[in-house]
């Protein structure tokens, strides 16, 4: 089979046998992609510093006939994020590999546009929006204006309520209440504004997007389980 080549973006690594990888990628061409690694793991193997999280990769590899391709060299391009927002990239990444399952052929774009919209403005707001325009593209979260099953707008409302992975007026259901300024500082935050939200309503958003991944039966490890 001809080779391939792609831009791509590592997504996990997991050891296989003694010295090799099955690594993830997000690529530009082919959307998510499993890859053998032969030697990965060795002391003297060209791929141990190209393949990090993070970094622009150029990759060329062979698709395997029936099963997994080989990857045949993996070029280490600039990073996606300064040094000290790496940390967040990696729990971004963990979302976006939850969300982008093998073999979905997007993913790539959208995973470099929250990538850039998390090196810039303050934590964790910039994080926070990062993911939930993640979970806006792939049509799990709708707009903070209005309710998300009759529509009313959320500026005519007293308050509104978080249900199950929703947002909803008092008409459509009850739950955790959420206020008619948090929703405006959140549409402020993904319009990129330079909006510094109160301590709580980190907490409040975080558990919001939790509470999506968990409706859609995402388990993550790190800081949205
Ligand atoms: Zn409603």
């Amino acid at each position: 089979m001809a080779e391939c080549r792609s831009e791509a973006l590592l997504l996990r690594r997991i050891p296989y046998g003694d010295t090799s990888l099955i690594c993830h990628f997000m690529t530009e061409s082919h959307g998510r992609l499993a890859l053998m690694v032969r030697g990965a793991r060795r002391r003297i193997s060209p791929f141990r510093a190209a393949l990090a999280p993070l970094y622009r990769l150029q990759l060329r590899w062979r698709p395997g006939r029936t099963g997994m391709g080989i990857l045949l060299e993996a070029v280490r391009g600039p990073a996606w994020l300064p040094e000290d927002r790496m940390l967040e990239g990696l729990e971004l990444l963990a979302v976006a590999a939850g969300l982008y399952r093998e073999g979905d052929p997007h993913g790539y774009a959208e995973v470099v546009m929250v990538l850039q919209r998390l090196a810039t403005g303050s934590l964790p707001e910039s994080l926070h929006a990062a993911v939930w325009h993640l979970l806006q593209l792939c049509g799990w979260v709708g707009n903070m204006d209005e309710c998300w099953k009759c529509n009313a707008p959320v500026a005519q409302q007293r308050s509104m309520y978080w249900q199950a992975g929703s947002l909803v007026c008092h008409h459509c259901g009850r739950g955790r209440e959420i206020s008619v300024a948090f929703c405006a500082r959140m549409r402020d935050v993904l319009h990129q504004q330079a909006v510094q939200m109160p301590r709580a309503e980190h907490a409040l958003w975080k558990h919001m997007i939790s509470s999506v991944l968990q409706q859609h039966h995402i388990r993550l490890a790190g800081g949205y389980q």
